[in-house]
């Protein structure tokens, strides 16, 4: 047992370099807490940012309550990172937001009135404010992807996410996984819910992610996908004698 299982939801924060932002991710995120539908904390991960966000973030930890991190050894990337928050998570709920605050945890009350009819509750930005460049990749992206894992969603990589936290833990994690997540959610015959969310320019620091590691490795992921799709594994127990009887 970890603190972050008193808690109803438990929102993950994955943290690469991003030092301008600590500041404005207390203030959000601080406020968000205190206006939260349900008993919330935060879980930074500092995926091994090399400027002084690990300081800013034990920083904050240290002066407001509700606020956790782990940090890595070094860098290992953002499917890393969100797989060690959900390793690490003990709440029902298990929510993911990116740390460049492009979308905002105020947002989550817009998922959280979903989260126990569906394992997964994303969101679909709306007045998407990104470049041309990453518009337009993520819409190939997006169509290709749709196209060969059929799993009707409309922005996969929307970083507004709330997932059931017994579902998140059973998702076979692989680097790039961020970028299948209800694809995989779907592979246990579990069910996803869209819903429309604000998106906001990013204000300060810079995006880790190019038009290369954004277009040819998911484009290998999906026929991973597809080898996985047809290999998982799915059971149900139809009877057992492990519980304690009442
Ligand atoms: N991130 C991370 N590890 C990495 C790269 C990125 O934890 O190796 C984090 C980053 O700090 C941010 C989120 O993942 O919170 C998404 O990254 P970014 O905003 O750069 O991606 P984009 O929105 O441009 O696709
Ligand atoms: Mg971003």
């Amino acid at each position: 047992m970890n603190k972050t299982s008193v808690y109803e939801f438990c929102i993950i924060v994955p943290i690469y370099n991003e030092e301008e932002n600590i500041s404005r991710l207390e203030e959000e995120l601080g406020r968000y807490l205190e206006a939260a539908s349900v008993k919330a904390c935060i879980l930074f991960v500092d995926d091994g940012s090399k400027d002084n966000s690990l300081q800013g973030i034990i920083e904050i930890c240290r002066k407001n309550p509700d606020f956790y991190y782990i940090t890595f050894t070094h860098n290992n990337g953002l499917s890393a990172a969100l797989k060690a928050g959900i390793d690490m998570a003990e709440s029902p709920y298990t929510g993911y937001i990116d740390a460049d605050l492009q979308t905002l945890p105020e947002d989550f009350e817009r998922l959280l009135p979903f989260r126990r009819d569906y394992a997964l509750v994303m969101g679909i930005r709306t007045g998407r404010k990104d470049s041309f460049g990453k518009r337009f990749s993520s819409l190939i992206a997006n169509y290709f992807r749709r196209m060969m894992t059929h799993d009707g969603v409309e922005d996969t990589g929307c970083p507004l996410k709330v997932i059931r936290t017994d579902a998140a833990k059973r998702i076979p994690f692989f680097t790039g996984m961020h970028r299948f997540l209800p694809a995989l959610i779907q592979l246990q015959n579990e069910k996803v819910k869209q819903v429309p969310v604000r998106h906001f320019e990013r204000l300060k620091g810079i995006s880790k992610f190019h038009l290369w590691n954004r277009l040819v490795s998911p484009f290998l992921d999906c026929f991973a996908y597809r080898w996985m799709r047809k290999r998982y594994i799915n059971y149900t127990i139809s009877a057992d004698n492990l519980k304690e009887q009442e």
